[in-house]
């Protein structure tokens, strides 16, 4: 029997917990699981491309570019803009990863109204100092075209990097769990809403293909997915471990630095994984 907010309550053969990171189904059904701080943060912003400088313009508008300053990374790439009435236009969009002490993050993700944040900080509400620090350090850091994209975003907005990994998608009889609930991997992949989405079609298929044993479709759905989405958080904490090192010891800092390599950041990033992976 499930229970909802207003006050409904409904028996089902199946509950589908497709709630996101903070699943209210897994905390019930799978309570050790728990999102875990990476250790660094992203900043995010979009700018039109129009209003870049020419030279940035040329430089990264039209690209998948990547700049790696010491411990950190910065990527960026095109993306439509949808609203500039001509169907023409560019936008750019930019993710910078940043080493931050857990301790350190109640103050980022608190924001000019006082509220604490758990994953990240709505546009336009955070503090003005530390939007001035995060600008500050970007010309200091960056190449100049993402320093400029930095400077001229008007709504940066700032998120922590979280892993979670579920042992089951199935984790009790009658109820599956899917996209974020069950697994959320480090931006890196580029994968949360396919991922998501593959997983419904994969949970759609396997009850479909045990006509209506709900038990057996979801063990079939466990059994392909859950490994699936264990390789791909994998994944991303491989592409993040360089990252996630700056806070640590030398000797996982000198492990990392094969994912500071330019061409193995241009190889894995947003790259789903394949089975001989040499990663
Ligand atoms: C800042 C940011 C940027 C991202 N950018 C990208 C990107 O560029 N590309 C990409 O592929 N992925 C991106 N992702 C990840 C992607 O958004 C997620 O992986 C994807 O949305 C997961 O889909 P989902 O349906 O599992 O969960 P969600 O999209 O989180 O949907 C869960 C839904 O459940 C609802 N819900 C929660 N609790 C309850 C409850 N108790 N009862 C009823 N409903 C509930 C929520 O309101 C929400 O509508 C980004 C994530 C973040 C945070």
């Amino acid at each position: 029997m499930a229970r909802f907010e207003d006050g409904t309550r409904i028996a089902a053969d199946l509950l589908v917990g497709a709630d996101g990171q903070f699943s209210t189904v897994r905390a019930q059904v799978l309570p050790p699981v728990a999102p875990a701080y990476a250790g660094y943060v992203a900043w995010r912003a979009v700018v039109d491309a129009a209003i870049l400088p020419e030279a940035t313009r040329r430089a990264i508008g039209s690209h998948f570019a990547f700049c790696l300053p010491p411990g950190e990374q910065i990527l960026g790439y095109p993306v439509p803009a949808t609203d500039d009435g001509t169907g023409t236009g560019r936008r750019f969009n930019v993710v910078w990863y940043r080493p931050t002490e857990e301790a350190a993050l109640a103050a980022l993700l608190t924001d000019s109204g006082g509220v604490r944040h758990a994953l990240s900080i709505p546009p336009g509400r955070i503090k003005p100092e530390i939007l001035a620090a995060m600008r500050a350090d970007a010309e200091r850091i960056l190449a100049p075209p993402f320093a400029d994209v930095m400077r001229l975003a008007e709504q940066p907005f700032l998120q922590a990097i979280l892993d979670i990994e579920t042992p089951s998608m199935a984790p009790a009889p009658g109820i599956a769990l899917l996209g974020d609930a069950a697994f959320v991997a480090r931006p890196h992949v580029g994968m949360g809403a396919t991922k998501a989405m593959e997983d419904a079609a994969a949970l759609a298929d396997a009850l479909a293909a045990t006509e209506g044993d709900v038990a057996a479709g979801l063990a079939a759905f466990d059994a392909g997915r859950c490994p699936y989405g264990a390789s791909v958080v994998a994944r991303g904490r491989k592409l993040g471990a360089y990252m996630q090192a700056q806070l640590r010891g030398a000797a996982e800092r000198e492990a990392a630095e094969r994912f500071r390599s330019p061409e193995a950041v241009m190889t894995w990033t947003a790259v789903p994984p394949q089975a001989g992976d040499n990663l």
